[in-house]
């Protein structure tokens, strides 16, 4: 059986329980190189073999899970944060399908989730955004022409922006481009959120090229943008006194009785 699991964005104890007792009794583990924190790796039990995909191609990743299959033996594939996100895992599940491996996915924490923990941020402001966007910047991988981030960024909506930070004057231009943003909208560049060498640059829209340069940030970071991170937003409906919900009164609600 392969187990794809997701290592969360970096801190060791930030892996679900699920993923780390499925680490505890792999055979094989065959894990994202240089994002995944390699303290993760000590969970594992005597003998077990280690992989580093940095270093290999997909076909060399599917030799090793035919082989580990052949044996009877499990076998974890670590991806970084949750695999879902710019994992590469589609092609892995369906080679296996293809080969009659069968494969489960357990979940893990996504770094835009470290990254606004790192920030004490929440996305989705009542009066600021009630929309997240998760994009990156084209690179040698291209993008939909319909997800270019200068149409994305004409939403105004909160942003995290993976891996780009390695072009964050074109970031800038992009978002500045589509016209939502002003050079004024904050923004801020978490680089290896919750890593103990976490880096956090609080900056504007207009300032996040010179603000990552200044810091020397050019990957493993998270480009994120958007009203959210500023000081405005309106307190919740839920937690509203006035609003009546299913599991309590509010003093909107009508008189009872009569
Ligand atoms: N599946 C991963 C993303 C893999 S793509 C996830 O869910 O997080 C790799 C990109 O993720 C990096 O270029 C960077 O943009 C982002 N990233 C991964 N770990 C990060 C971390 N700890 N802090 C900030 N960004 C991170």
């Amino acid at each position: 059986m392969v187990h794809f699991v997701g290592a969360g964005p970096g801190a060791p104890d930030l892996i679900t329980l699920r993923g780390a007792e499925l680490l505890k009794k792999t055979d094989v583990v065959i894990y994202a190189g240089s994002l995944v924190n390699p303290a993760l790796l000590g969970l594992t039990k005597e003998g077990c073999a280690v992989y580093n995909s940095a270093e290999m191609t997909l076909e060399q990743v599917l030799d090793v899970m035919k082989d580990a299959r052949e044996r009877g033996l499990d076998l974890v594939r670590l991806h970084t944060g949750d695999p879902c996100l710019y994992g590469a895992v589609r092609e892995q599940m369906d080679a296996l399908d293809a080969l009659g491996i069968p494969w489960d996915d357990t979940p893990g924490v996504s770094s835009f989730c470290g990254a606004a923990a790192a920030l004490g941020a929440e996305y989705t402001l009542p009066g600021v955004s009630q929309t997240a966007i998760v994009t990156r910047m084209a690179g040698r991988t291209p993008v939909p022409e319909g997800e270019a981030l200068e149409k994305l960024a004409s939403h105004g909506a909160s942003m995290a922006i993976f891996l780009s930070a390695g072009m964050q004057d074109k970031v800038q231009a992009a978002l500045l481009a589509g016209g939502a943003y002003t050079e004024n909208t904050p923004a801020a560049i978490v680089y290896k959120a919750t890593w103990p060498e976490e880096k956090i640059v609080r900056c504007t829209v207009g300032t996040l090229a010179a603000a990552g340069d200044a810091a020397g940030i050019w990957k493993t970071a998270i480009i994120l943008v958007g009203g959210f991170l500023g000081q405005s937003y309106e307190r919740s409906k839920l937690y509203d006194p006035g609003f009546t919900t299913e599991f309590r009164r509010g003093t909107d609600a009508p008189a009872q009785g009569g």
